[in-house]
């Protein structure tokens, strides 16, 4: 069901407008506008990074392997969803993956940038619906299979409140497939680079999902091969600030080796091994139907 943010009706029409209070979301830049007065800028993410991100994501290990991982999390735990949609899918280059391996799934897409989201149009089929919106304010009610949040929480101020509004768009016996990047104790320039907020310890992200009304099916570290560059990267970082600021997105002349590494990992935890540390972190969980 689409919900009105203006007063929280939820409701079957065909249209954005609320049949309740009349409230009609805006259209920008062709797309529906659900957060018209903000473009995320003053918080979050730099939109100028969608450019850069566009031009390396078809390039990089670390966006194959990962696209792989959530493809399989997918196919295993909700092998009967007809609707994804992703929760901040910036330039839709997961997206277009799951579309492109599931064409019975019908996937549809949000994110805070206009910017981010010209590019997601240009990767994914014509008519592929995309919003711009904030995550903390979905306009969705027990509406879809699955909910993605690929690395996009860690940008969330209010993490919590966007994962209340994941939970509510999904239908109950659908669930969410989540990523973060992973360790506090990891932190260095390259979060505050992509504006980070935190990254996670396992535990945090599983009690808040749960605290969201998820219940977590499955969990794994994941990057882990990519582990040692990272410290060493830390490292350097550490005796050094301003310098190394080494990416996980583009490590240039390691990004072969890395990716027939992180492919390898990608199959290891698909045939059932399972990582205690690791630069990201994969969570599935549940929405219950409930008893009645
Ligand atoms: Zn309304």
């Amino acid at each position: 069901m689409k919900k009105c943010l203006e007063c929280g009706t939820a409701h079957q029409g065909a249209d954005w407008g609320c049949p309740s209070c009349g409230a009609q979301p805006a259209m920008r830049g062709g797309f529906l506008s659900f957060a018209p007065d903000s473009d995320g800028s003053e918080e979050g993410f730099d939109p100028s990074v969608f450019e850069t991100l566009a031009r390396i994501e078809s390039g990089s290990f670390w966006f194959a392997a990962r696209n792989r991982l959530i493809k399989w999390a997918l196919a295993k735990h909700f092998p009967d969803a007809k609707t994804v949609f992703e929760a901040g899918c910036g330039t839709g280059f997961a997206l277009s993956g799951i579309q492109q391996s599931f064409p019975n799934i019908k996937v549809s897409g949000a994110d805070l940038f206009a910017r981010g989201l010209e590019f997601a149009a240009g990767r994914l089929s014509p008519g592929t619906e995309l919003y711009q919106m904030d995550a903390a304010r979905i306009p969705f009610k027990d509406e879809f299979d699955v909910v993605c949040s690929l690395d996009s929480l860690e940008h969330i101020k209010d993490d919590e409140g966007a994962l209340r509004g994941m939970f509510e768009a999904v239908r109950p016996g659908g669930g969410l497939v989540c990523s973060v990047p992973q360790h506090p104790w990891l932190w260095s320039e390259f979060d505050e680079q992509s504006r980070h907020e935190r990254r996670y310890a396992a535990r945090e992200l599983k009690q808040k999902v749960e605290r969201a009304g998820f219940s977590v099916v499955f969990s794994t570290s994941f990057m882990a091969l990519l582990f040692p560059a990272m410290l060493a990267s830390r490292m350097v970082w550490k005796l050094k600030p301003g310098r190394a600021a080494t990416s996980e997105f583009k490590s240039g002349l390691l990004n072969s080796a890395l990716g027939a590494a992180a492919a390898a990992e990608a199959s290891a935890i698909m045939a059932g091994a399972r990582f205690p540390f690791g630069g990201s972190l994969l969570v599935v969980a549940k929405k219950t139907i409930p008893c009645s």
